[in-house]
């Protein structure tokens, strides 16, 4: 281990960087900064703390002290979903809110719920920006109204954590965010970081991929519509599972543009972060309760979602939520079942290809067990990945329609369902 007296930000390998936002949203004297896009970094104003390099999830999130600090010392720990009380499928009773969110609008109903009996004054979440709205935005929303905008899953990267800068306003904060957002925050904790001392619960969301904003753009250019006549997008928009769902303000043109949900297999191999591909937490393990998507055929395309629940904290909002949500049990096999393919990517995938990389991320755990046949699969998939997010792909793509873009992807859906 270095010295980390004199560490900064220079220190932190750009290649371990998941653009979380944390360093921003704690630097003393605002020498970080993000588009969300990259961390932008001012030698001038740096001071040399190593606040950002000793709390940074991507170098380093040692999951058995980790477990320990937010599970206790007894916790046992599933390796392929991690330390858990009760599995459930879950929707809102509220039609609207069920209808308008990803995975049958759980998070909302929480965080209203919580909002409503005061167990909470602020929420961390991720809106569209109302000036850009191909663009997403974090932000402390304090109102039901606000909460309700923000639902939705926005497949594309955000430095959330960067909003760290202004939670003190707030006396009991819920944070929504995604793993390596989680993995921020639980460091902080340990380290016992002022930031993060009024967020009192965490809801996390399952992250197979990410994407960077590239991907959005490139939908929205591909369908030859101008950034300037966008009123709005949904990335699960219309029936569920819903897709791309762009708005358009100008009335001579289609009003409604819509991508089936499988057009992301495409944008997810061309614009995945270099990092994503070695990050190996799938179901949000440091959570206080997790969600995901369920794909179940008994389920007859209604939206339900996931819901872990993990810890005492966990357990308080369910008994909260209790009248306002329906559930159902979620047998283990049938949660890993439904996921197998990610939690592979994860689990074993992101192990195999961090040989390719200068230096690997601390985690302290080793990969699940493969036969031979799941190693080559996943050698396939990483050098389809490797295939798609090269330049040259990029330029062939430009000129490739995406109808048939679609094509293909549904075609490799089909075939990775066979073969992984
Ligand atoms: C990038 C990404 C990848 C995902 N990958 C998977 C996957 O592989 N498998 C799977 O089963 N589920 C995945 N999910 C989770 C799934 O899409 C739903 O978000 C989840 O099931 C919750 O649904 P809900 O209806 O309860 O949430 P809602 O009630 O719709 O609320 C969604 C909440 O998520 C927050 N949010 C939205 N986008 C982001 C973001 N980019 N970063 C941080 N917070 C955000 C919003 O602030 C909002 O509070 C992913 C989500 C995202 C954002
Ligand atoms: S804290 Fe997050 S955003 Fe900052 S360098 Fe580390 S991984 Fe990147
Ligand atoms: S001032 Fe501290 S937190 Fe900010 S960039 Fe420099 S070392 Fe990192
Ligand atoms: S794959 Fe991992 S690093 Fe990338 S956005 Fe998802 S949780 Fe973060």
């Amino acid at each position: 281990m270095q010295n980390l007296k004199k560490l900064n930000f220079k220190n932190i390998n750009p290649e371990l960087c998941n653009k979380c936002g944390t360093c921003v949203g704690i630097c003393p004297v605002e020498a970080l900064n993000t588009n969300n896009e990259e961390i932008l970094f001012d030698n001038d104003k740096c001071i040399s703390c190593s606040q950002c390099y000793n709390n940074c999830p991507g170098i380093e999130f040692n999951y058995p002290q980790m477990n320990k600090l937010v599970f206790g010392d007894n916790s046992i720990v599933n390796k392929k979903i991690g330390c858990y009380s009760s599995l459930y499928l879950v929707q809102s009773k509220q039609l609207g809110t069920r209808n308008g969110a990803s995975s049958g609008g759980a998070i909302t109903t929480i965080l209203s719920k919580a909002f409503k009996k005061k167990l909470i004054d602020g929420a961390i979440v991720v809106s569209m920006s109302e000036s850009k709205p191909w663009m997403c935005t974090a932000t402390i929303v304090d109102n039901l109204s606000d909460i309700n905008h923000a639902k939705g899953s926005k497949y594309t990267l955000i430095s959330l954590n960067s909003i760290l800068k202004k939670t003190r306003q707030f006396k009991k904060i819920a944070f929504v965010g995604l793993p390596c957002h989680i993995h921020g925050i639980r460091k902080l904790q340990k380290n016992k970081h002022k930031n993060v001392s009024n967020i009192k619960y965490i809801l996390g969301l399952f992250c197979g991929f990410n994407v960077s904003n590239n991907a959005t753009k490139f939908l929205i250019r591909k369908q030859g519509i101008k950034f300037k006549d966008i009123l709005s997008i949904e990335y699960r928009g219309g029936k569920w599972p819903g897709g791309f769902l762009i708005k358009t303000k100008n009335p001579k043109i289609s009003k409604t543009h819509f991508l089936p949900k499988y057009y992301y297999d495409i944008v997810d191999t061309m614009f995945v972060p270099k990092r994503c591909l070695i990050c190996i937490d799938y179901m949000a393990e440091f959570s206080d309760i997790s969600f995901g998507d369920i794909w179940l055929d008994e389920l007859n395309r209604e939206p339900w979602g996931t819901m872990i629940i993990r810890t005492e904290r966990g357990k308080t909002l369910l008994e909260l939520v209790k009248n306002s949500i329906n559930l159902k049990q979620l047998p283990l096999e049938k949660l890993i079942n439904s996921h197998e393919h990610n939690i592979k990517h994860k689990k074993i995938g992101a192990f195999m290809r961090m040989d390719e990389y200068n230096q690997k991320p601390i985690y302290g755990i080793s990969p699940l067990k493969h036969t031979n046949a799941e190693g080559r699969r996943i050698k396939l998939e990483s050098f389809i990945f490797k295939i798609a997010t090269s330049k040259t792909f990029h330029m062939f793509a430009e000129l490739i329609p995406l109808s048939i873009m679609g094509l293909a992807a549904k075609l490799r859906r089909k075939l990775l369902k066979k073969t992984i």
